[in-house]
């Protein structure tokens, strides 16, 4: 199953994608896709509704702006330098325990909006990852049994802004928060609709010129491995969003760095989870 949801920003309906690649509206379902959905069941009650009421539900218009797949989660928790190559990049010494760090709610968007160079910013900069969306309530679960916990996975663009979080002291989430920092989507994808998600390709281009290209297989910690080990400091609620950190290839990691400007148009995708496309402006 893939879920979508579309309209307006702030008004999204909440959509499924189904197999034609025709988006359905499902607000008939009567819920939208947050943490009430996902803890409750809903996926299977989602699941079964598609089936009966997929063909004659109401399609969502074709061209329609798509918003984030979910609601607003409880927290968006992102991994850090979980490919050696971005880590040898960067510098940085290869963790031996994930690296975790927080991205603010307020920075989600849908997955073609445009991106906001925040006020005083010069160093925005781009990293495509994988990123996981939980199903279940998870808290000390082991990693033999952490996909269960797993309602699909998405695309994301983890957007910093590197002075921010870099030159101006204290956590990285000060230069990962701004609005439009994360663009999620364009859908969730369960499992079930991917190959082995230990081996999907990802890449992002700026401006059509590839810069990052690498594969799920090169990450450090796997998915079951990190959402055991989150569960183990933290309680991870259904709709919660791990990202699970990007390869080599952004921005800083060039001789000079390359940071992105007004005009310049970041476009990313992993395989079976579709791609998105930013367009990096000034904040209104
Ligand atoms: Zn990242």
């Amino acid at each position: 199953m893939k879920l979508i949801r579309a309209g307006e920003a702030g008004r999204e309906r909440p959509g499924v994608l189904l197999a034609d690649g025709i988006g359905v509206d499902a607000s008939e379902f009567g819920q939208d896709w947050d943490e009430a959905f996902f803890g409750g069941g809903g996926m299977d009650r989602l699941a079964e509704w598609t089936r009966r009421e997929g063909v004659r539900a109401p399609r969502l218009p074709a061209g329609a702006r798509l918003g984030p797949p979910i609601c607003r989660p409880s927290k968006i928790i992102c991994i850090g330098l979980n490919f050696v190559d971005h880590a040898r990049e960067t510098g940085a010494e290869i963790p031996k325990e994930p690296v975790i760090f927080f991205k603010s709610t307020t920075a989600l968007s849908g997955p073609d909006d445009d991106v906001w160079i925040p006020r005083g910013g010069a160093k925005v900069d781009w990293e495509v990852e994988l990123a996981i969306v939980i199903g279940r309530r998870a808290k000390y679960v082991a990693a033999e049994r952490a996909l269960e916990h797993v309602a699909g996975l998405c695309l994301h663009n983890d957007y910093s802004e590197r002075s921010f979080q870099l030159e101006r002291g204290g956590q990285w989430v000060k230069g990962k928060s701004c609005d439009t920092f994360a663009p999620l989507g364009p859908f969730v994808a369960t499992l079930d609709e991917l190959g082995d998600f230990r081996k999907l390709g990802m890449w992002l281009k700026v401006n059509g010129a590839v810069k990052q290209r690498s594969s799920t297989a090169n990450m450090i910690f796997d998915v079951p491995a990190l959402v055991s080990y989150l569960s183990q400091f933290m309680t991870l609620l259904p709709g919660d969003v791990i990202s699970t950190g990007t390869p080599a290839g952004v921005g800083l990691g060039f001789q000079p760095p390359q940071f992105l400007k007004a005009g310049d148009v970041v476009e990313l995708g992993i395989d079976g989870l579709g791609s998105s496309r930013q367009r990096i402006v000034a904040e209104p």
